[in-house]
Formats: C-alpha cells, sequence, structure tokens
C-alpha cells in the first residue's frame, strides 16, 4: 500500500474538514491536549448517559492527520457503552504499536494502520485518543462533569 498517499486521502480529508463533529456540548464530560511538536490541540466533549455515549463533540486545531483522528473518534464512540470504548481504545493502541488488531471494531480508522512506521504522525494520530483515555477515567469513576 502507498502509505503516505493513504494518509492524505480523501477519507481522512474529509473528515478533518467535516464541521459535523466539531463543537462545544454543555455539561458534558470535558478534557483536551496539546502536541507540542507540531501544535495540534484537542478539546474533546463527551456526554456519557445510561450507560452510553449519547454525544461527543471536539474543537481543535493543529494538522490533518490529528484533526482526522479527532472526527473519527467523535463519530465512532457515539452509541457506544463504556466496555465497547475500551475496546477500540485497546485496537487503537496496538494499530499505533504495528500489533494485530481487530479491523472489525476500528471502521475508517484503519485507515491509519500505517501510522506506526511514522513516529511523527504517530504523536499526531494518538493526541485525541490521550484525551479520551482521561475521559473513560472520568467514566470509570462515574464523573458527571
Ligand atoms: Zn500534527
Amino acid at each position: 500500500m502507498d502509505w503516505m498517499r493513504e494518509l492524505y486521502s480523501e477519507v481522512v480529508l474529509d473528515y478533518a474538514r467535516n464541521d459535523k463533529y466539531k463543537g462545544r456540548i454543555e455539561g458534558a464530560l470535558q478534557e483536551r491536549d496539546r502536541n507540542e511538536s507540531c501544535g495540534d490541540e484537542v478539546n474533546l466533549f463527551v456526554k456519557y448517559e445510561n450507560g452510553k455515549v449519547v454525544d461527543a463533540r471536539y474543537e481543535g486545531v493543529g494538522c490533518i492527520v490529528s484533526q482526522a483522528s479527532a472526527a473519527m473518534l467523535v463519530k465512532i464512540i457515539k452509541g457506544k457503552t463504556k466496555e465497547e470504548i475500551k475496546e477500540i481504545m485497546d485496537n487503537v493502541k496496538k494499530m499505533m504499536r504495528g500489533e494485530p488488531f481487530n479491523e472489525d471494531v476500528l471502521g475508517d480508522l484503519v485507515v491509519f494502520s500505517g501510522i506506526s512506521g511514522i513516529p511523527q504522525r504517530s504523536k499526531c494520530f494518538y493526541l485525541a485518543w490521550s484525551v479520551l483515555e482521561r475521559i473513560y477515567a472520568k467514566i470509570e469513576r462515574g464523573d458527571r462533569s
């Protein structure tokens, strides 16, 4: 596979530029982080009610990879239980490390399956997921916001 071409494919660009995954959610769980090496920022909002994600959005600036990853994250966690989120996070980690992972669980995220070979881009890709890890910890604790 021509991995660099895949990295900037239409799919990735569409996610990065799509406003429907963006915005703030009042009263939601919120965490943010920054990738200093690239200037990427992701501010993530997750509303978790009755055992699942009822809404999710993000605000962010930065490179295409970091923003597309955040948009895909927002899309894939909607409607998911915390157990399903854990499974997605575990598979994202495996993919990033270049280990075998379950493609069925990751959907469109598999366009990033070559990310493990590009350490600089890995940081960009993983930014949103490191933010989700913190939100997941809040969900585990039962935090409301
Ligand atoms: Zn970046």
